[in-house]
């Protein structure tokens, strides 16, 4: 039924927002002498909105992010120590381990005998492509596409790239902003695998499968079954 199955990366293949997350508690806790907790978590996330479109997602805008934050909020208090943890946080989750999420390297061993598999995913090109050699996983996929905003123009370049007809691709992501519903609105199919954890500026309301017509699935492992189904 489908030639080309992509999936997202982060978060889909491994975890990741647990890392940003964790980062982020240490932020707060940075700041705490300073400001409440809301209204830490409320400076940064703006901050982070207003940086996407100069430095892009991933690791090093979110660092920049903090930073600016944090002289921000200090009225530039902050010292070079603190800003030297902040770049260090950063080069953790750059460095740190890559660790799939349960299922996924047998899924994909599974599937690759099948289809032809591909990443598409977001962000800073050199941690993405870095974190799929990490993972081990790379040899299952065909093709790895990192693009800076996952729009519907931006999956249809990709397809139109690989020559594949969206009836005939499927894409599988744990985000409705960026995995389900460009690729719901290029008329091709796509698969819902949540994380417990969204980033805020991933989030997305009013939005279900009734409504958008994407299947949801608990579990990367579950693909190969539903697949059979459809
Ligand atoms: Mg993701």
């Amino acid at each position: 039924m489908f030639d080309v199955i992509a999936f997202d990366a982060d978060d889909t293949l491994w975890h990741c927002e647990r890392d940003f997350q964790a980062v982020h508690e240490s932020f707060l806790g940075l700041l705490s002498a300073f400001h409440e907790r809301e209204w830490i978590e409320a400076r940064l996330l703006e901050t982070e909105r207003r940086n996407l479109g100069t430095f892009g997602y991933g690791v090093k805008g979110f660092v920049i992010s903090m930073i600016e934050t944090a002289v921000e909020l200090t009225e530039g208090r902050v010292t070079g120590q603190e800003i030297q943890r902040i770049v260090d946080w950063g080069k953790g989750m750059v460095h740190g381990p890559v660790e799939t999420l349960p299922g996924v390297a047998e899924t994909l061993e599974t599937l690759a005998k099948s289809h032809k598999l591909m990443v598409i995913t977001k962000g800073d090109l050199f941690d993405q492509e870095s974190k799929v050699a990490r993972s081990g996983l790379g040899g299952h996929f065909s093709a790895v596409e990192v693009v800076s905003e996952k729009t519907e123009a931006a999956y249809r370049a990709v397809l139109a790239r690989h020559r594949v007809h969206p009836d005939r691709f499927l894409m599988v992501g744990n985000s409705l902003k960026s995995d389900i519903l460009p690729v719901r609105g290029l008329g091709a199919r796509a698969v819902h695998v949540p994380y417990p954890l969204t980033w805020a500026l991933e989030r997305v309301e009013g939005v279900s499968p009734a409504t958008h017509g994407y299947q949801v699935l608990e579990s990367l492992a579950d693909l190969p079954g539903f697949l059979q189904t459809t």
